[in-house]
């Protein structure tokens, strides 16, 4: 796996990156205190060399490495978190809602991949491109939500911010002493060849919304992302209208695919996979049948069979 040297981005705050495959970068982060180190998220199990060049690098034995903080349970974010949490001793802290992920590794992989075998089948295939990215099961030493925080010397201190919408419970990072902020993958790809994917639509329009408001309010200077390159705040408030946007067309193509006559979900699946230009795989049908339990929610779209879906015009 392609992998950059390490980076400091401002004073204790280092980077790595390395290149999953040709489209999707991922991002490493450490943060080094006087009294102890943060690494936040694992990525893949085969990150671990690049976890210890960070770590090197940042001049970070592993006695001072405290604690292992996820932004959330998806497999690219908490590969090397058991062989960390072993060697070093630090503490794996997450959301709740990350909990049964990070500890039971096949409840994530059937959750995450194979939640409708049905529709996308849990093939020999599928099970051998993903199994190499799951490690091992981690025990979660500490949960977090909003207003948690660790600290680590010297000033710094990451506050702990819940941000769900690309999964049910993410977390991001604040570091306030460098007004750092510091995001797994709340801010997804938006042109990748597959749908990077959101389970919770109407949450996820609020993160966005939260973390616009937060870079104004707390004068955030650096935002370090999972998936794309390190951005000023300008360049984040950019980036977040831009997710915004991409979100919208995906509302728009989901529903807009929504007639009087019944539409299944794969069905809807497929058109919107096919117009917004994204091969179908779990990722993209976990988001579209989202965004129609939503629609139904909210009553722009009926329900009217198992997995079938009418648009409720208004004024119609
Ligand atoms: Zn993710």
């Amino acid at each position: 796996m392609d992998t950059d040297n390490p980076v400091e981005l401002v004073p204790g705050v280092w980077q790595i990156r390395q290149q999953l495959n040709d489209e999707v970068p991922l991002y490493l982060h450490l943060v080094v205190g006087t009294e102890g180190s943060a690494l936040v998220d694992g990525g893949l199990p085969f990150s671990l060399p690049a976890v210890e060049r960070l770590m090197a690098a940042a001049g970070v034995p592993d006695q001072d490495l405290r604690f292992l903080l996820n932004t959330h349970a998806h497999h690219d974010h908490i590969g090397t978190f058991a062989a960390l949490r072993e060697r070093t001793g630090a503490r794996v802290v997450a959301d709740p809602a990350a909990v049964r992920w990070i500890e039971d590794l096949e409840v994530n992989l059937r959750e995450f991949a194979l939640h409708r075998p049905d529709i996308v089948s849990d093939s020999p295939e599928l099970r051998a491109e993903l199994a190499p990215t799951f490690g091992k099961p981690c025990p979660v030493d500490v949960t977090m939500t909003d207003g948690g925080a660790v600290r680590l010397g010297g000033g710094l201190v990451l506050e702990a911010i819940q941000l769900p919408g690309h999964v049910v419970g993410e977390l991001g990072w604040l570091e306030r002493s460098s007004r750092t902020l510091l995001l797994g993958d709340i801010v997804t790809g938006t042109s990748w060849s597959f749908f990077h994917g959101h389970v919770l639509p109407g949450q996820f329009r609020q993160s966005l919304h939260r973390l616009r408001t937060l870079t104004l309010d707390e004068d955030v200077q650096l935002v370090c992302l999972a998936h794309y390159a390190s951005r000023t705040s300008h360049e984040f408030l950019d980036l977040l209208a831009e997710v915004e946007r991409y979100l919208d067309q995906v509302t728009e193509t989901i529903e807009g695919a929504l007639d009087d006559m019944p539409r299944s979900l794969t069905e809807v699946w497929r058109q919107t996979c096919a117009e917004v230009g994204r091969i179908q795989e779990f990722r993209g049908l976990a988001m579209v049948a989202a965004h129609l339990r939503e629609a139904v929610a909210a009553g722009r779209a009926r329900c009217v069979g198992p997995d079938l879906y009418v648009a409720v015009r208004s004024g119609g």
